[in-house]
């Protein structure tokens, strides 16, 4: 039988500088106990401008909060002007990065080349990627976001081994749900989600589909987190709006009770 420990993953968005960021860290860190770190791994995304200052608190403090960040460049280093690489994030310990994020893909033009590039960026540079998928409104109102969401998996993993697969991090995050009140029923997330597990011993093995955390994202709230938790395929949330509240985002993190 295989474990999946669960993952609650805060994505700030652009919100919170470096000053509001250690407060709110800082919160995090006053509120969560050993108890809630055993029972679920907690993760915050802040924007690249916040991550020295939340390394300083965790690694002064020996918190057990992992932090990552929200994009990555594709590229290690060069003339890339604006962009944060790999190298300087793995530099300041982020476990994790968010790639393909629907506001990347909408609003800066993230195709499937340029999302797959990052996915082999995080590995190369070993961190984590979330990559984010999920289809908009009107491929959920045509039915077809089972398909649409797997050809964004299989965009994503081209060409990647298993050895980096088996650590990948996968947030369904329908569209539509993002950031509109507007949450998935269990059942929607657990559809795609169960799916997309199905996709992942397709194109590597069960063994390895059975290790993957899928998360679940898109207005989650410590009200709908038990629900969504309950799915067998559901392994924890990308949350955003929730997030920027700490004590709402520990609520989420204690789903269970
Ligand atoms: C997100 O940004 O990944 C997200 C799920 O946002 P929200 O929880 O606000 O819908």
């Amino acid at each position: 039988e295989t474990t999946r420990t669960p993952l609650m993953a805060g994505n700030w968005k652009m919100n919170l500088n470096h000053l509001e960021a250690i407060a709110h860290v800082q919160k995090l860190a006053f509120a969560l106990t050993d108890k809630d770190y055993d029972a679920v791994e907690v993760a915050v995304l802040p924007p690249f401008t916040d991550l020295r200052s939340v390394q300083t608190l965790v690694d002064g403090d020996k918190l057990r909060i992992r932090y990552g960040a929200q994009d990555i460049s594709a590229h290690d280093s060069g003339a890339y002007t604006g962009e944060v690489s790999g190298p300087m994030l793995s530099k300041l310990k982020c476990t994790y990065t968010a790639i393909g994020h629907s506001e990347r893909r909408q609003y800066h033009g993230e195709t499937e080349e340029i999302v797959n590039a990052k996915v082999k960026a995080a590995f190369r540079n070993g961190i984590v990627p979330i990559l984010c998928v999920g289809e908009g409104l009107d491929v959920r109102k045509a039915g077809n976001q089972v398909s649409h969401t797997l050809a964004q998996v299989d965009g994503a993993l081209a060409e990647v081994p298993a050895a980096d697969a088996e650590r990948i991090v996968i947030a369904y995050e329908p569209v539509w749900a993002i950031g509109t009140g507007e949450v998935a029923t269990p059942e929607d997330a657990q559809e795609v989600c169960g799916a997309i597990r199905a996709r992942l011993a397709e194109l590597y093995d069960a063994d390895l589909a059975s290790r993957v955390r899928i998360l679940y994202g898109g207005s989650v709230k410590s009200s709908n987190a038990a629900g969504i938790m309950a799915k067998p395929d559901v392994d924890g949330a990308l949350i955003g709006g929730a997030a920027l509240d700490p004590e709402e985002f520990v609520k989420i993190v204690r789903y269970r009770e």
